[in-house]
């Protein structure tokens, strides 16, 4: 039985060598295949009592439709100049201003850096989380207002498969990458972790909070299981 995270390479037939990480779950209850962005290559999450031997195997039973998946990941965008980033759902060039010193700021398409362009992905990946916040956290604060709800605290991460998350003690978690997101599905992440302040559930009466919060949403939805997984392939692998 698999007892911890294991990353390894499996040889695919259809394609050849490709990272593999297996997880153990003692939640799930069925062997899960999903394409990791992030991680360019296959996460399988493995349920108590099925052997890592029956997880491969399921691998290559899929093979078609890994290899189907994995050759449509866009390409991986670093943060360097020339590259076009989406940010706030807007294409921004990356341009460098060696001399110039006002850190990074973006205008009228495109998001100038400052200083050594050897150090413009990490600059550029910095200004990005920071803006985040900066758009994230007023969002959060106005929408617990509405429903008379107290955010605790605001923390921006790099999450694999969640945009948000809510804790019962009032601390919300987003992904930074909403940020590269249009502003009305940043906007939409927002109020649905808002609403979880009032409901920890997805009931709907949940649903109900988020469409007197943000009005109807389903399009955001939409954009973001269509379209989310391109997010990941920006900046440094994660
Ligand atoms: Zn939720």
């Amino acid at each position: 039985m698999l007892r911890n995270i294991e990353e390894t390479e499996i040889d695919l037939p259809q394609i050849g060598p490709l990272p593999v990480r297996l997880r153990p779950s003692a939640r799930a209850t069925r062997l899960k295949l999903r394409i990791d962005p992030a991680f360019d290559g296959v996460e399988i999450v493995v349920p108590n009592g099925i052997s890592r031997k029956t997880a491969i195997s399921m691998l290559y039973q899929h093979g078609d439709w890994v290899t189907a998946h994995m050759s449509r990941l866009p390409e991986r965008v670093q943060f360097v100049p020339g590259a076009w980033v989406p940010f706030m759902g807007n294409e921004h060039a990356i341009r460098t201003v060696p001399d110039a010193k006002r850190g990074v700021w973006a205008e009228a398409g495109v998001i100038w850096v400052s200083g050594l362009p050897e150090h413009t992905n990490r600059r550029v990946s910095d200004w990005l989380k920071k803006q985040a916040k900066l758009e994230i956290a007023p969002r959060a604060h106005a929408y617990a207002d509405k429903i008379g709800k107290k955010v605790n605290r605001i923390s921006l991460k790099d999450t694999r498969t969640r945009w948000g998350s809510c804790s019962s003690n009032g601390n919300l978690s987003f992904s930074w990458r909403l940020v590269l997101a249009p502003e009305d599905v940043l906007d939409y992440v927002v109020a649905h972790e808002v609403a979880h302040l009032q409901e920890l559930n997805h009931s709907a009466r949940f649903w109900k909070v988020v469409e007197d919060l943000y009005g109807p949403s389903k399009k955001q939805q939409h954009w973001l299981k269509k379209n989310g997984s391109a997010l990941h392939r920006y900046g440094a692998g994660s």
